[in-house]
């Protein structure tokens, strides 16, 4: 096991403004309001002109949503963050933020699907040519960078997992002066902080490990102040998609407890990959943390991971046999999931739906929750026993 959970601060789960809040309540209340009113004309006039900074209306200000922005850009070690309706709204408004037609992106392979198709279609529609590189040949990388725009990386990358040198990617982009982004929603700031690694602009789906409890939707980009401040000129007028006061609120209740759950996702995840990877029915494990080295800057391991199982195994009735694991997509919860490769397979076959790896009809994601390994591994062992037609 690694040991990035152990040394957090958890000073940082503390923003500036984290003293009394009103009434003294030791959580801080959701300011759930769309607007705020002005005591005077010289107020409202003082706030339109830019010279006074208070809210006036949630899409662009609340207190509650600021909060979980501050706190969020604490945890990453930036200067600031923005929070969005969603991960692809995040996703989608930062890329938008920066691009023009005749523009270039320089795309890691294997990125969560829906990024994949948002460069293949909207973004092809608007001009914006996307090239799609291995992230682990630092040669290919580099021939690819010169004269783009932008350099979008996830590590490890989703369902298969490859996991990327994210410093030399970084230091690579900027000596072609080419400005990057990455997807840190797997490793969460706790196990990986990718602003300390040189990387430009750094993205959450806050529906996974940040809220962590599977009951919001929403997403947040942590950067320099200065790129934000671009970030936020389209996002705030124009694309709306602004994170809501009660969701921030269920965001900040999620990553008060963000680094022991992270370890207790870290171990169990761990724990279930090497009886798989021991398991005579499957061939073979994705998880970066079994038996390598994790590559620079990466601290810890998360609960998802996917593994493949040998030929003649019946990945439908190991599905249907699950117990604590249940059919489901998404992933950071409490509770462990399960999506089979062969169900992403079959909508990957429909027109705009490709993603860009040709996943094994034998593969399954898993995400371990919290239910604890023993018993996950029950579950997970009885399942194929049915699979592979022993009796369990
Ligand atoms: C889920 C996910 C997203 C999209 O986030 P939403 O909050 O569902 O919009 C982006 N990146 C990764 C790696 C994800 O798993």
């Amino acid at each position: 096991m690694t040991d990035g959970a152990d040394h957090f601060d958890h000073a940082l789960l503390t923003v500036a403004h984290d003293g009394p809040h009103a009434f003294e309540a030791v959580v801080p209340p959701i300011v759930q309001t769309s607007l705020f009113t002005f005591s005077s004309y010289d107020e409202m006039a003082a706030t339109y002109r830019g010279e006074k900074v208070r809210p006036t209306y949630t899409r662009g200000l609340n207190p509650t949503v600021r909060f979980f922005e501050e706190m969020l850009a604490k945890l990453e070690g930036t200067e600031d963050a923005l929070g969005f309706a969603s991960g692809m709204a995040a996703i989608s408004a930062t890329i938008i933020s920066f691009v023009s037609p005749g523009d270039r992106v320089v795309c890691v392979r294997h990125v969560y699907p829906d990024t994949y198709r948002l460069f293949g279609t909207l973004l092809k529609r608007f001009g914006v040519e996307t090239v799609f590189v291995d992230g682990t040949d630092l040669d290919a990388v580099a021939a690819a960078l010169p004269g783009a725009k932008l350099f979008y990386l996830e590590s490890p990358t989703s369902w298969v997992m490859e996991t990327h040198d994210v410093p030399a990617l970084a230091a690579l982009a900027r000596q072609h002066g080419v400005r990057t982004v990455i997807d840190n929603s797997w490793a969460s700031p706790i196990f990986q902080q990718p602003a300390k690694l040189g990387v430009d602009l750094v993205l959450h789906s806050a529906s996974k490990y940040l809220g962590g409890h599977s009951d919001v939707v929403a997403g947040v980009v942590a950067g320099p102040k200065a790129l934000l401040a671009e970030i936020r000129a389209a996002a705030y007028p124009y694309l709306g998609g602004k994170l809501s006061p009660f969701d921030a609120w269920l965001l900040i209740r999620g990553m008060r407890t963000l680094p022991a759950r992270m370890k207790m996702h870290e171990a169990s995840a761990l724990s279930v990959a090497a009886r798989l990877k021991a398991h005579p029915a499957v061939e073979q494990v994705c998880h970066p943390g079994l038996g390598n080295k994790l590559p620079p800057g990466l601290s810890g391991t998360s609960g998802l991971f996917s593994f493949i199982f040998r030929e003649g195994v019946n990945v439908r009735a190991f599905a249907d046999s699950l117990r604590l694991f249940k059919l489901g997509v998404s992933w950071g919860g409490h509770e462990s999931l399960v999506v089979p490769g062969e169900v992403v397979l079959a909508q990957a076959a429909k027109p705009n739906s490709a993603v860009d790896f040709a996943i094994s009809p034998r593969s399954v994601r898993l995400h371990v929750g919290l239910e604890g390994a023993d018993a996950l591994w029950s579950d997970l062992e009885q399942a194929i026993d049915a699979a592979t037609g022993k009796e369990s």
